[in-house]
């Protein structure tokens, strides 16, 4: 299997404390890697460090087999992800919202579009604006902008949070579908091990802005479960 994203040290200070101290991950392509760790351990941090939204304080971040900086918008493209509550135009459609992230991105594909509404269930009018979604729907919606791009690496930052249990399944189907059929690697972060167990190839583990451990689900299941 190959790493399709690694970091290496990586550490976010602010003021003058470390929120990430040392942070060596390990991703391999393919995998759903369940990112595990309570309320302010960092996860959210990282996530945008490996997006290129905020800049480690020192380290490095491999994405693609190439070392990351915030300004490598070519591998920025092959990535897709949903980091915190997603903002829209909230008087434009769903089409339209995911039409002009398309465009920004410089990937525009009309079949691209309409399998990633498809894929997240949005069965909405095509032209409702975005302002009358519920927030259930608006998180789908976000997922949908995230894949639109059809990206290589998908992150989500705690995805299934306040989805009702209907969704959390339809999800849970959506991401092993992205990632066995389609064969996009998914990085998803959880407070809760329960609901990213069933899902996830990899669980890392993160605590006070350290990684505590990388483990297979196998060996959580046999040894290590006092690490969550
Ligand atoms: P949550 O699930 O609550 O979002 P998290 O694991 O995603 O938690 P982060 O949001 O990454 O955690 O926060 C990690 C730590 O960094 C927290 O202590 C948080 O207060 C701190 N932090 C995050 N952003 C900033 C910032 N811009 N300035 C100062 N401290 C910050």
């Amino acid at each position: 299997m190959q790493t399709i994203l690694s970091t290496n040290q990586l550490y976010k200070r602010y003021l003058d404390k470390n929120v990430i101290s040392d942070v060596n991950l390990n991703v391999q392509q393919g995998e759903i890697y369940g990112f595990l760790g309570p309320n302010g351990a960092g996860k959210t941090t990282i996530m945008k460090m490996i997006t290129g939204l905020i800049r480690p304080t020192s380290g490095q971040i491999t994405l693609f087999n190439q070392p990351s900086t915030t300004s490598s918008f070519e591998i920025r493209k092959r990535i897709g992800s949903l980091i915190e509550y997603p903002i829209f135009y909230e008087h434009l459609s769903a089409y339209e919202n995911l039409q002009l992230h398309c465009e920004y991105m410089g990937f525009y594909d009309h079949k691209a579009i309409t399998d990633a509404l498809e894929l997240t269930s949005i069965t909405e009018p095509r032209m409702k604006p975005v302002k009358h979604f519920s927030l259930g729907m608006k998180q789908r919606l976000g997922i949908a902008r995230a894949i639109c791009t059809r990206p290589e690496l998908l992150l989500l930052d705690e995805p299934i949070n306040g989805m009702d249990p209907v969704g959390i399944r339809e999800l849970r189907e959506l991401f092993h579908a992205l990632s066995k059929e389609h064969g996009m690697t998914l990085f998803i972060s959880s407070h809760i091990l329960q609901e990213i167990e069933h899902l996830a190839d990899t669980i890392g583990v993160i605590k006070e802005g350290r990684l505590l451990k990388e483990l297979s689900m196998s060996q959580i299941h046999s040894q290590h479960r006092d690490y969550i």
